[in-house]
């Protein structure tokens, strides 16, 4: 099962694509946390990412869509993949099918979560990462048990940079003009679900689920 997560940033698509990587057995790929791992190691693709990634802008197509191809080509994608933050321009999605078209595969599912801008704002503000494993929680609506202390390995807690309020206007603005297209794109492909992202985390699971079956 190949499934591509959209919706704005915060509308909790690595939450969910966690959820189904577990149920049904398959690699969660996602390009920001490939992106930030390459940041903390100091590669000269994390360096270039970073001055992008800092101002709120999408990274250019060019540094993402043969790192995504890449990634996809490894074992453990044969029986399917949740990709989270990947396509997020048309480009990225054509080159996606093309690459996809030229093995006879295509994606299967591409899963909206739908959360309107005002609650972005403040889902951000709440949103905290782990500094060791890139686990992400939230300070009401997913609440580690010790606070400041990631459930997982124990390391700290952050707000990451990128989601402080300016930056995530920032990147509100870049959703609507460079990744919000590809709802029509995918709308077009006979393949776009949109699930309602407000409700609570089980709940839109559960809407997933739906869509993708037992
Ligand atoms: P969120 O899910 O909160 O939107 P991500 O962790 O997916 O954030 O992405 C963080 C940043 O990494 C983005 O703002 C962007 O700069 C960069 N990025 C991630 N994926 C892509 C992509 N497919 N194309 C371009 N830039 C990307
Ligand atoms: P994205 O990957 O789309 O940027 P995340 O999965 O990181 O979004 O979720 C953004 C923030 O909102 C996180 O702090 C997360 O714990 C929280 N969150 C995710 N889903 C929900 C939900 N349904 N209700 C409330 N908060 C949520
Ligand atoms: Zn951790």
């Amino acid at each position: 099962m190949k499934i591509i997560m959209l919706g704005a940033p915060g509308a909790g698509k690595g939450t969910q694509a966690k959820k189904i990587a577990a149920k049904y057995n398959i690699p969660h790929i996602s390009t920001g946390d490939i992106f930030r791992a390459n940041i903390k190691n100091g590669t000269e693709l994390g360096k270039k990412a970073k001055t992008y990634m800092d101002q709120g802008l999408l990274v250019p197509d060019e540094l993402v869509v043969d790192l995504v191809v890449d990634r996809l080509n490894q074992d453990d994608c044969k029986e399917g993949y949740v990709l989270d933050g990947f396509p997020r321009t048309i480009p990225q999605a054509e080159a996606l099918d093309g690459a996809l078209g030229k093995l006879g595969q295509k994606v299967d599912f591409a899963i909206d979560v739908d959360v309107p801008d005002e609650n972005i704002i403040h889902r951000m503000g709440g949103r905290r990462a782990c500094v060791g494993c890139g686990a992400t929680y939230h300070l009401e609506h997913a609440p580690t048990k010790v606070e400041g202390i990631c459930d997982m390995c124990g390391q700290e807690l952050i707000l990451r940079d990128d989601d402080k309020p300016e930056t995530v206007k920032k990147r509100l603005g870049v959703y609507h003009e460079q990744t919000k297209p590809l709802i029509n794109y995918y709308t077009t492909a006979g393949i776009l679900k949109t699930v309602d992202g407000t409700v609570d985390i089980e709940d839109v699971f559960q809407a997933i689920v739906n869509i993708l079956g037992e």
